[in-house]
């Protein structure tokens, strides 16, 4: 069994078959305390009982409508997502890759419009991670990610991270947008400084040139705040969300303010799946749980408990080299040696994940308790122990 997939992944092998809470169980029976949730996509645990609940009564009574008709629920998961954040408009979709696509179609005609014809150029960043469809890999700065792949789309300029005097490098006139992660997941957790995100903006304000943060792994509750860039003392004109957004339902969401959404008329963007009802009443239901239950708040302080366990494991073996990342988007570093503590800890029945080749990547559920973090830190240190 499996010949017929497509060798795009090399899989682990466990093939989950239940999931509550924390908690994901293989087809064998093992269980294993799962800190990775799907690449911080179950950001509520598995199978969330308020999600579950508010899934089971729309699957009751509608599935899916055309994005023709009006979508009361859409609606409201759309005013839920203005209402606690700083854009204005939403659009839905089905992924990351997709709500980036959009957030870049929507930079292109906002450039021709405000300035021109030639303003079409994306300033996005090394190591960045923007998704795998034509245009996002093109806006992807990691030539792993667009090998194979040429020609690639053209538009995109790559300046180094956290790099403020590269920014004078910016051909203003023809740029239309800057895409940016505040904290960059898949390149190895690296976090923006506020100085570099604040003169990012001021580049962005003074040119006007659209600030675009992609916020897929980022975004709903994961590093403390709903959103990332609210901890930085920005305000971005484009926003995209997918992973958290459903609680593992595929829905994703490009945001946006009035003056940038405007030039989304009628008929100049569409997903048939996007925003559906039953993947709506997925998110509607997280957003709803996360505000009500202050699950951001929680995150936060598990964040800091999570860095500073890594901090004492880091005293202890000098091959840990930094520990990184903000709320519960955490990592260290460990060059040579990431994957086989991943290995190691997978065998002692925990799983955490990967950022880049030197990175342990640990993406806990926001609703896991200290007891579980303690639990994941002696798993690392015997797996560092063993190495
Ligand atoms: C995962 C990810 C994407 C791509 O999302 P998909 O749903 O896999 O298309 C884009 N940007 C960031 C920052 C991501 O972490």
């Amino acid at each position: 069994m499996g010949n017929s997939l497509m060798a795009t992944y090399n899989r682990i092998p466990i093939a989950m078959t239940k999931g509550e809470g924390s908690y994901v169980w293989g087809a064998d029976g093992a269980k294993y305390l799962d800190f990775c949730v799907g690449i911080a996509t179950c950001s509520l645990g598995h199978v969330p009982p308020y999600v579950k609940e508010r899934v089971e009564k729309q699957l009751n009574m509608l599935w899916h409508c055309s994005n023709l008709y009006e979508i009361p629920i859409q609606e409201e998961l759309a005013d839920m997502l203005t209402a606690n954040s700083c854009f204005d408009k939403v659009f839905f979709c089905n992924s990351g890759a997709e709500a980036n696509e959009g957030a870049l179609k929507l930079a292109r005609k906002y450039g021709k419009e405000a300035k021109g014809p030639d303003c079409y150029e994306v300033v996005t960043f090394t190591q960045s991670f923007h998704g795998r469809t034509m245009a996002t890999l093109a806006a992807t700065g990691q030539e792993k990610i667009q090998k194979g792949f040429e020609p690639l789309m053209p538009g995109f300029r790559y300046l180094p991270y956290n790099d403020i005097d590269a920014l004078d490098s910016v051909n203003t006139a023809k740029t239309c947008a800057v895409l940016l992660e505040v904290i960059q997941g898949e390149g190895g957790v690296n976090t923006a400084d506020d100085q570099w995100l604040k003169a990012v903006e001021t580049l962005c304000r003074d040119n006007g040139i659209l600030l675009m943060v992609d916020e897929v792994q980022t975004g709903v509750g994961r590093t403390g705040s709903l959103f990332a860039y609210q901890q930085s003392g920005i305000e971005p004109d484009v926003m995209t969300l997918a992973k958290g957004l459903g609680s593992g339902f595929p829905i994703g969401a490009l945001l946006a303010s009035d003056k940038t959404a405007a030039v989304f008329g009628p008929g100049t963007h569409g997903s048939t799946f996007g925003g559906n009802p039953l993947a709506c009443s997925a998110a509607l239901a997280t957003l709803q749980f996360m505000l009500e239950t202050n699950i951001p708040q929680q995150a936060e302080k598990l964040g800091k408990y999570l860095a500073e366990s890594l901090t004492g494991l880091q005293a202890r073996y000098p091959q840990i080299q930094e520990v990184r990342g903000r709320g519960l988007l955490c990592g260290f570093v460990i060059p040579e040696q990431a994957a086989a503590v991943m290995e190691k800890a997978r065998g002692q029945g925990v799983l955490v994940l990967m950022a880049g080749p030197d990175v342990v990547r640990i993406l806990p559920p926001l609703t896991c308790t200290k007891e579980e973090i303690d639990h994941c830190i002696r798993v690392l240190d015997a797996s560092l122990a063993a190495l």
